[in-house]
């Protein structure tokens, strides 16, 4: 997708701080943090939010989601206990329309969200 923020991450025309990498996954932190640890995990090809992606070929989901805990393990914030969401469409305030899971970790997580 030529206007996609997240595509210019993944292709490296835009700076993002890269902390985990697959053939199909890319995580990278938030820019605006809400927690100690905040890393968006995306996969590198473009679907436009976790509805698209759950019917994505091909175990794609499931590369996210592993990504997503192999960053927690990465960052020591698998034992204390992490949180992966994905905001799904703008009423759940997805503001980025390529699908990321934001995984948090590193201080108390309350329940539920805001
Ligand atoms: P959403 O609101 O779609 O669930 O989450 C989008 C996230 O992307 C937000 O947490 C926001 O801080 C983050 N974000 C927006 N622009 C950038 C950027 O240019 N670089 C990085 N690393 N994160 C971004």
């Amino acid at each position: 997708m030529n206007d996609c923020l997240f595509c210019k991450i993944v292709a490296k025309e835009i700076p993002a701080e890269i902390v985990y990498e697959t053939g199909r996954a890319l995580a990278f932190r938030d820019i605006n943090p809400q927690a100690p640890t905040h890393v968006l995990v995306v996969p590198k090809e473009h679907h436009a939010d976790a509805a698209a992606l759950a019917q994505a070929d091909d175990g794609l989901a499931d590369d996210v989601l592993k990504a997503a805990h192999a960053v927690a393990v990465q960052e020591g914030v698998a034992d204390g206990g992490y949180r992966v969401v994905f905001n799904t469409g703008p009423g759940a305030g997805q503001t980025v329309f390529h699908v990321h899971a934001h995984l948090l970790g590193g201080r108390p997580l309350t329940w539920p969200p805001g």
